[in-house]
């Protein structure tokens, strides 16, 4: 499969790269979604599940440009950091030249952009340099949603202190960070929407582009089954009610318009259109 995939929005250009691939059962996230759910989904297939319904997921970050600026949404997981997941765990992947190779060198990146602080979304914020941890994009601002920083700050469990400590930590101490609003303009076509529940300071990235329109979701949503299933939440939500309300009003707002949804974990082809399906919605790729 290939790493990247690149879409037009108007002016802007956004550009995916894959870090992880991750086919197999998706219980352990969306435990309602389970294979025999998601067979009774046709319009699943064959993308984002086979006839068995076995899922796949993906980890991948979104480059956007616009506007003369060149930002990173979301750094997945990372290499050498030592994580509680299997396949996370030290990892040694080809990340940084994949997007290298896509046009995107370290040092041209100027904004770099984290949904929320989970594990799989801040990774590449740093890398190992001969010893302590550096950011990798050094003429970034790294934005933080200023809530989400806060809370993560404050977080007690040792598996996210580590997270914090080797991936959002030293990009504070080296005075790259902004801490914004869940509603910052990042630049004339890019902005955040507040979509909280899933993490309290959780945002999606809206780019308006003449008259073109996309939204990447973050993890308000994993799987594209839970378009249909608004009501299926994920195990890592920290506000399961809320979660599940930004989830059915992102379904509606969306729903029948031209706006193209891109999912943070959606499997390739990613993109799409939110339809409506009689009492239901489901989604359906470019
Ligand atoms: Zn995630």
């Amino acid at each position: 499969m290939a790493k990247t995939q690149r879409w037009k929005v108007g002016d802007a250009t956004i550009t995916k790269v894959v870090e992880i691939e991750l086919p197999g059962a998706i219980t352990w996230i969306v435990p309602d979604a389970t294979p025999e759910r998601l067979s009774q989904l046709p319009w699943l297939q064959p993308h984002f599940c086979d006839a068995q319904g076995v899922a796949s997921m993906s980890v991948h970050a979104f480059v956007i440009e616009a506007d003369g600026m060149c930002m990173v949404v979301d750094t997945c997981v990372g290499n050498d950091k030592e994580r509680d997941i299997r396949g996370w765990n030290m990892r040694q992947g080809p990340f940084l030249s994949d997007l290298e190779g896509a046009g995107f060198a370290p040092e041209s990146i100027d904004r770099v952009m984290c949904t929320h602080l989970h594990v799989d979304h801040v990774g590449w914020n740093t890398r190992r340099v001969d010893g302590p941890w550096k950011p990798t994009f050094p003429n970034a601002r790294y934005l933080f949603e200023q809530r989400e920083l806060a809370h993560w700050q404050a977080a007690e469990s040792r598996s996210q202190r580590t997270v914090m400590e080797d991936s959002v930590l030293p990009v504070l101490d080296a005075g790259l960070a902004d801490a914004v609003a869940s509603d910052h303009r990042v630049s004339e076509s890019v902005r955040l929407v507040p979509t909280p529940g899933h993490t309290p300071g959780h945002v999606s990235v809206r780019i308006s582009s003449g008259g073109h329109d996309a939204v990447v979701t973050g993890d308000l949503m994993h799987h594209p089954a839970q378009v249909a299933h608004a009501e299926w939440g994920s195990a890592a939500d920290t506000d399961p009610e809320l979660a599940k309300a930004t989830r059915s009003d992102f379904v509606e707002r969306y729903a029948d318009t031209p706006t193209l949804v891109l999912g943070t974990h959606f499997a390739t082809p990613t993109a799409g259109r939110i339809l409506r399906d009689g009492a239901s919605y489901r989604f359906v790729v470019d």
